[in-house]
């Protein structure tokens, strides 16, 4: 995850979520990091990443993970990213970089900083994958063209130099496509509106879900906003999307009562969250020394993958 703001739900749910699944499987070892490098590819305030990534590092142990069942660090403190996104970018091509969707949009919202590090995030972002020879990513359905690049990598690497690089795939979560509040899209912290984060009250939960534009038609076609009202219900109080699925079709719902049993139920869901992360937040220590042993364990690793690559290519 970038490191470019605090988590919302659509962060907690298609990622975080699937990150802590597989933490708790023991026939996996799990890395996370806070994407920080990602973070430097578009215009950014320098005291802003400096308190941006450690905040996102708070919300991961706020969320549950932990450092003692999983590898937790910043990549900018494992040099060997950089180094084996160097190496992977000799199989890349430019073409393919720049047809990639979420490189055309950046390139639209910061037309004066299309840089070489912004077209090289997927690179750098199949480097984060492979340096650990990991199988499942567990991303949002959005990366998946990223992770497409990193499976062509890791082929044309293996054919060309004969590694043994998994072809990565993403491991999916429920709510791999949260909707954004404004009925068309996804939540995104890059569009304002659209998004409720982990870390706000109950008061705001309430007021952005009821902010979710519902028409009040009888029964028909869905409007984007209501579609994107039963997405979340489905996510948070399942079982009871039927009965409001019911009278939306027989024109008697109250969307009214639907969205605060809603915002109930999502605030029930963050609010542990947000309590852990006050004991964290007052243990800065702690914070300082969990990245400090992930990079020293992550470097282990990731420097015998660039040993073997090194190798296969003739560098060492
Ligand atoms: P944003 O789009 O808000 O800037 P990021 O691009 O930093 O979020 O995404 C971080 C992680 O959260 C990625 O794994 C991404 O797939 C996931 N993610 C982001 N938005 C959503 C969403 N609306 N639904 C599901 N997953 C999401």
């Amino acid at each position: 995850m970038r490191a470019t703001g605090r988590l919302h739900l659509g962060n907690y749910l298609g990622a975080i979520k699937g990150m802590l699944e597989l933490q708790e499987n023991p026939e996996y070892e799990t890395l996370y990091m806070v994407a920080d490098l990602h973070a430097i590819t578009t215009p950014y305030k320098v005291e802003e990443l400096r308190r941006n990534r450690k905040d996102l590092l708070i919300d991961y142990l706020a969320a549950g993970l932990d450092p003692k069942k999983s590898i937790i660090f910043y990549p900018s403190d494992v040099p060997e990213h950089m180094e084996l996104a160097f190496y992977f970018s000799s199989v890349a091509t430019i073409a393919r970089m720049q047809h990639l969707p979420t490189y055309k949009d950046k390139v639209k919202q910061f037309p004066q900083d299309n840089s070489m590090a912004l077209l090289n995030y997927p690179i750098q972002m199949a480097a984060d994958i492979m340096a650990y020879k990991a199988e499942l990513v567990p991303v949002g359905i959005d990366q998946e063209p990223h992770l497409e690049v990193a499976r062509e990598i890791a082929r044309k690497m293996n054919t060309q130099y004969g590694t043994d690089f998994p072809e990565p795939k993403r491991f999916a979560t429920k709510g791999e496509y949260v909707p954004s509040l404004k009925g068309e899209g996804k939540m995104s912290k890059s569009v304002a509106g659209t998004y409720i984060n982990v870390g706000d009250s109950f008061e705001e939960v309430q007021k952005k879900v009821r902010s979710i534009p519902t028409a009040t038609v009888a029964g028909g076609e869905m409007s984007g906003g209501i579609k994107a009202l039963f997405l979340l219900s489905e996510l948070f109080i399942a079982d009871s999307v039927p009965n409001y699925k019911k009278e939306f079709e027989v024109g008697s719902l109250q969307f009214s009562g639907m969205k605060d049993e809603l915002a109930q139920a999502i605030f029930e869901q963050v609010k542990p969250i947000q309590e852990k992360r006050k004991k964290i937040e007052a243990d800065p220590e702690y914070v300082t020394r969990v990245v400090k042993e992930g990079a020293q364990k992550a470097r282990a690793i990731a420097l015998a993958t660039v040993t073997e690559v090194k190798k296969a290519m003739g560098l060492g």
